[in-house]
């Protein structure tokens, strides 16, 4: 059986703050646990984050273009200079509100490989496909455009299932649901490389907390999660962190 190191991601979305920063390094360093540990804060904090070994550090999102006249944005090269080695592409929240598209993803999904940054890419179904009974179609369709086009990507990323319903919303899939999708990403990613189709690492984001995760990590495909919410509570995410054993 194939060994993946559980990863667990923190999505701080436009929130945190100089103490929360402070609060949250002190915390991961008291803990052991074999996980990989990540935080993604609002990347003006990537540089108050003391160095260290407990956590890893990634941006929330990356421009599509290598450097030049694109106002307001941040290359991959820079995210890694100021300490990320992660990266969140295509959040549900960048897909509806900034227009984030598969094609989009896609480019910013190398960019960040170029840089030799890990690409954590998101995918997820809304409550309306979902009760059309979609779900896996629309997941395929995603996957497709992302890992057909480039293959050599199952390699150098991680996958997020976040079903939409369940962002932000304090409703969780549960642990059958989440793994009969992630079952089905790792099945479908296997016609474009069988290998790495089994190392990949697929994490579940959707209202994890404390309380529903060690069901969720008990399931063979979850390796981990992306938390929102929890994320920005010390002992919670602190928590989350050593449930996550494997
Ligand atoms: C997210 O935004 O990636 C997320 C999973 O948020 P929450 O945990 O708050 O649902």
């Amino acid at each position: 059986m194939t060994q993946r190191r559980p990863l667990i991601a923190a999505n701080w979305k436009m929130n945190g703050s100089c103490e929360l920063v402070q609060g949250m390094s002190a915390a991961l360093s008291q803990i052991t646990t074999t996980n990989e540990i990540l935080i993604c804060p609002p990347v003006i904090f990537l540089s108050s984050f003391p160095k260290s070994d407990a956590y890893q550090l990634g941006a929330q999102n990356v421009s599509n273009e290598l450097q030049g006249a694109f106002t307001g944005e941040i290359s991959a090269d820079m995210l890694r200079d100021a300490g990320a080695r992660y990266v969140i592409v295509g959040h549900s929240e960048r897909r509806a509100l900034y227009g984030d598209n598969d094609a989009m993803v896609l480019a910013k999904a190398l960019r960040a490989v170029a840089a030799n940054l890990t690409p954590i890419i998101c995918f997820g179904e809304t409550l309306a496909e979902r009760q059309q009974e979609k779900t896996f179609e629309v997941i395929a369709q995603h996957l497709d455009a992302v890992y057909a086009a480039h293959p050599e990507l199952l390699a150098t990323s991680v996958i997020a299932y976040e079903p939409i319903w369940a962002i932000g919303t304090g409703e969780t899939a549960t642990p059958e649901q989440a793994q009969a999708v992630h079952e089905f990403i790792r099945q479908h990613v296997m016609k474009f490389n069988v290998v790495a189709a089994q190392q990949i690492r697929i994490i579940y984001g959707g209202s994890v907390n404390a309380e529903n995760c060690t069901a969720l990590f008990a399931k063979p495909d979850i390796d981990g999660a992306l938390v929102g919410g929890a994320s920005l509570k010390t002992a919670e995410f602190s928590a989350i962190c050593l449930t996550a054993q494997d």
